[in-house]
């Protein structure tokens, strides 16, 4: 990052991305002192030339910076002593996204920018949008809080787009955050753990809108409605997005029709009917996000649907990963808590449902509405005598306790259903995984293999 040329900067945090950064850093000519409280961490760090030293015996009157790496939020518990000493000396904390800003702005200050965050549909908003655009022939660069750290991108240049997953702590840490178009999907309750209050998640989102030149907002939370208008009233240029609402003005979903409204005239510029990976209304609103800011760095309609159509989707988000006959098998491994859980659940009319795992607080109860789509449950892991107990007289289940013996005897009732239509096999566990697997991705890849032995299943993608 040329931006810190000739200035001392030091930097917590060794692992892949934070390397990274450090070593972009110091090809920028930044003087960088990195420390970790991994000594194999370090060693890794030292071996690579960059210096390293107990922070806790620097000199800090001496840094320009005090850099964050991603991956280590400002409250974690271990370089808390490190963040302590940079904000009792004065020294600004940033993060690898702040550095990407300053480095943009100086090399490539108009290279199309687009930064999104929200609470949920990040991964799926920034990789469609990276998807389209690199579909038109756009040389396209994509990562942040997915995939590659955006120190580890390659660096600016003049017609160069940048698509980058922000979470909160990283916009945290990015005070001059300044992207072309800045996305904020929605607003809901969650990560509080982290940010403390709701006001002050809200309020760390809202700095990406603010920073923007255009702020596509999703309208369809009252968090994010309010902000929108707020931010107008303020001069800021605000495009709206809705997955329900005809707005007057701005982008919304019309069942699969994606609209476009100007001063209440409505259009037709885009649909989703039969893209089995944009399935669902939240995923209306991901595309619609995508739509906008596409919109925005100069794409055309037909090059947005055609990316839209050959967009593959992500992994363990409602991926279809079989199909046998009527019976579609569906990976939503990433659904590791009820909310997230829902979309799936709303998606189709009629499902064999593997749940369960390491449950969280409030266990499927918030899913109650959405029962009646429950041809009959699976149910795994530890979560298994708490869900029957939640499901009760409502939905059939039968404990499976392992997810291969779920899968067997779901794809042997699905395959019996005699009802007109599609059924579904969905694992949306609303679970963590850690009883029975290493994290989610193992989970969801566990069920693809266990679909893939089922007599006749015709495999999907992967
Ligand atoms: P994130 O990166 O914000 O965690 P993902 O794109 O990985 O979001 O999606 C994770 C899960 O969240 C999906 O499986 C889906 O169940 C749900 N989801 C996706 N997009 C949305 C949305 N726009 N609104 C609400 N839930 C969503």
């Amino acid at each position: 990052a040329a931006s810190f040329a000739g200035k001392r900067v030091s930097l917590f945090g060794l692992g892949g991305s934070g390397i990274a950064t450090a070593r972009a850093l110091i090809e920028g000519g930044a003087d960088v002192l990195a420390w970790d409280d991994n000594p194999g961490s370090v060693a890794n760090a030292a071996a690579v030339g960059i210096a390293t030293g107990d922070l806790r015996g620097a000199d800090w009157a001496k840094f320009s910076a005090f850099v964050l790496s991603p991956g280590v939020p400002l409250t974690h518990p271990k370089p808390h002593w490190t963040v302590e000493l940079a904000r009792a000396s004065g020294v600004e904390i940033i993060g690898d996204i702040e550095l990407f800003c300053r480095q943009r702005t100086l090399l490539a200050p108009a290279a199309p920018f687009i930064a999104i965050t929200g609470t949920n549909g990040k991964s799926t908003t920034t990789a469609l949008t990276a998807h389209i655009l690199k579909s038109a022939g756009r040389d396209t660069q994509m990562g942040g809080n997915i995939g590659r750290a955006v120190m580890t991108l390659d660096p600016p240049e003049p017609g160069r787009h940048y698509v980058v997953e922000c979470s909160s702590y990283q916009i945290d840490l990015a005070p001059s955050i300044n992207p072309t178009a800045g996305v904020l999907l929605n607003l809901t309750p969650d990560h509080l753990d982290r940010h403390g209050t709701m006001q002050h998640y809200a309020a760390i989102k809202e700095r990406l809108a603010a920073g923007s030149e255009t702020a596509i907002v999703g309208v369809d939370d009252s968090w994010c409605a309010q902000l929108a208008d707020r931010l107008e009233r303020a001069g800021q240029h605000v495009i709206r997005i809705s997955k329900r609402l005809p707005l007057t003005d701005g982008y919304f979903a019309d069942g699969t029709d994606l609209m476009e409204a100007v001063h209440g005239r409505y259009s037709r510029i885009a649909f989703l009917e039969g893209i089995g990976s944009l399935r669902g209304q939240h995923n209306a609103q991901n595309a619609l996000a995508a739509i906008a800011a596409c919109l925005k760095v100069g794409l055309e309609l037909g090059e947005i649907q055609s990316g839209l159509e050959s967009f593959p989707g992500l992994a363990h988000r409602m991926e279809q990963v079989g199909r046998k006959g009527h019976v579609l098998f569906i990976n939503d491994s990433k659904a590791t808590n009820a909310d997230a859980a829902a979309p799936a659940l709303s998606s189709f009319p009629r499902i064999y449902w593997i749940a369960g795992g390491l449950p969280k607080e409030g266990g499927i109860e918030p899913l109650r509405g959405l029962f009646p789509r429950v041809a009959k449950a699976y149910l795994i892991g530890e979560a298994a005598p708490a869900f029957s107990a939640t499901l009760g007289e409502a939905v059939p289940y039968e404990i499976s306790g392992t997810l291969a013996a779920a899968v067997e005897h779901a794809a042997s009732d699905a395959a019996r259903d005699d009802g007109n239509g599609e059924v579904v096999v969905l694992l949306s566990p609303a679970c963590a995984s850690f009883d029975q697997f290493k994290n989610f991705e193992v989970r969801g890849e566990a069920f693809r293999q266990a679909a893939s032995t089922i007599d006749g299943v015709k495999l999907i993608g992967g």
